[in-house]
């Protein structure tokens, strides 16, 4: 209710009552008992709503009462601030049985742990799903309860942006998926999943994956070596045969090069949540990748620009791949002009970029690149010799070495691809 509102709504009592009281001068000819009666009048409207006002504020769980409009509206008010008032009181005082009684109603398992990964809580399902009881439990580590590097390191790196999948115990079958979030002052909120069956399923995929292209190796490497020999045992009238022959041998070159892929992919995705810690310096491998792509492209420029001198700790060879993937790449999507390959520091840490100034992407692409076999121009990566897993695999690589790709790209203009690694990867200071 406005000011305004309420003094006009008083100034309609004070007219009631003066009102009443020239009513009374005129009924009894006195004008003191008139003056009387109007103040009475006023007094007992005012001391009414008053006892009901204190009456409601002894008793404050009853709704407050209805009184004239200029009561009703700062009745409103506290009434409401009271009760605001009330609902925090309800959770403040025991907020921790409330908190247990809220996420121990949860289906998924919970728990809850200090800055030193002491266990302060869990609920039913979490004891269930690690087979502890939080009574004999509560304070110990969570390192007691699950031993394995894994799980320590994490927790110390503190780092919860991706969750971890963890294998505790003996039986390689047996997954859990702990995903950390931070609350309160220093306590972290832990929700732990089964993800056995799921992890059984990938792990079923990617060796079907590595078993296929493994098998079908050696079968291409014999007909590949039949389509070499062929042409030196062919007689003069066989030549029209040159022609198809040339065609087998850059289809089987093409499945040779899927192949060598398919298993890279494989490779890396396995041994994707292991230690990279080699240290790699990144200016020395740019140098030797841009010296043999220089030889495989003797008319192209590739320009490097080493303005960082930071190492990285990763792997080697899985870093080589993805950075001459984006290389390769570069020279292949770009007729002509330079390809520029720089190394350089940022305000998160080191930062490999690799432009072009050739065909471009248009940016609905963009977000698909790094699908497996996602291809902008099936007919012009086929006539390039692209397999579709070039970009998939510096994503893997740049998620195994906690780092972010970036594309940018103008049709007609050019790309360019920055991979940013954290500056925890680095092995220097800055
Ligand atoms: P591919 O083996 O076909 O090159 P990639 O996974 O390496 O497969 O790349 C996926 C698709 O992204 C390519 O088919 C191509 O259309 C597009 N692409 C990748 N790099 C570039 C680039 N530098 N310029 C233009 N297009 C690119």
């Amino acid at each position: 209710m406005t000011h305004t509102g309420l003094l006009a709504l008083e100034f309609r009592r004070v007219l009631l009552s003066m009102a009443v009281g020239v009513a009374c001068w005129i009924a009894m000819g006195n004008p003191y008992i008139g003056a009387a009666a109007a103040l009475l009048m006023l007094l007992s409207l005012w001391g009414w709503q008053l006892s009901r006002l204190y009456r409601w504020f002894a008793n404050p769980d009853e709704m407050p009462p209805l009184g004239d409009a200029a009561v009703r509206g700062i009745l409103r008010d506290v009434y409401l601030l009271r009760s605001r008032g009330l609902a925090q009181e309800t959770v403040t005082p025991d907020s921790r049985g409330y908190r247990d009684d809220s996420i121990g109603s949860l289906r998924e398992a919970a728990m809850i742990v200090n800055s030193r990964s002491e266990l302060l809580w869990c609920n039913d399902a979490a004891e269930y799903l690690l087979n502890i009881e939080l009574a004999e439990e509560e304070g110990n580590r969570l390192s007691n309860l699950l031993p394995g590097k894994a799980l320590t390191k994490y927790m110390r790196k503190e780092n919860f942006q991706k969750p971890l999948r963890f294998r505790p115990g003996s039986d390689p079958e047996y997954c859990l998926q702990f995903e950390f979030s931070r609350f309160g002052a220093s306590d972290r909120l832990v929700f732990i999943k089964d993800v056995s069956e799921q992890d059984k399923l990938e792990r079923m995929r990617r060796d079907f994956v590595g078993n296929v292209s493994h098998e079908l190796r050696t079968p291409l490497t014999v007909i590949k070596g039949y389509i070499e020999t062929l042409p030196s045992l062919m007689s003069e009238r066989d030549a029209r045969l040159q022609k198809p022959l040339a065609s087998m041998e850059t289809q089987v070159t093409r499945m040779e090069n899927l192949i060598a892929d398919l298993l890279w992919l494989a490779q890396i995705e396995t041994v994707e949540g292991e230690r990279k810690e080699d240290l790699v310096d990144v200016c020395a491998l740019l140098s030797s990748v841009a010296a043999e792509l220089r030889s495989a492209w003797p008319d192209r420029d590739i320009a490097l620009h080493l303005i960082s001198v930071r190492r990285l700790l990763g792997d080697e060879r899985e870093l080589h791949s993805a950075i001459s993937n984006l290389v390769v790449n570069a020279l292949k999507y770009s007729v002509t002009g330079p390809v520029s390959v720089k190394w350089l520091d940022s305000a998160v840490g080191p930062v490999l970029i690799v432009e072009d100034e050739g065909l471009g992407i248009a940016a609905k692409h963009i977000p698909r690149l790094t699908e497996r076999f996602y291809r902008v121009d099936t007919s012009r990566s086929q006539e390039v010799g692209g397999t579709g897993l070039g970009l998939a695999i510096v994503k893997h690589v740049a998620v195994s070495h906690e780092a972010k790709l970036f594309v940018e790209s103008q049709l007609g203009e050019g790309s360019c691809f920055r991979v940013v690694f954290p500056s925890s990867r680095c092995a220097d200071p800055d």
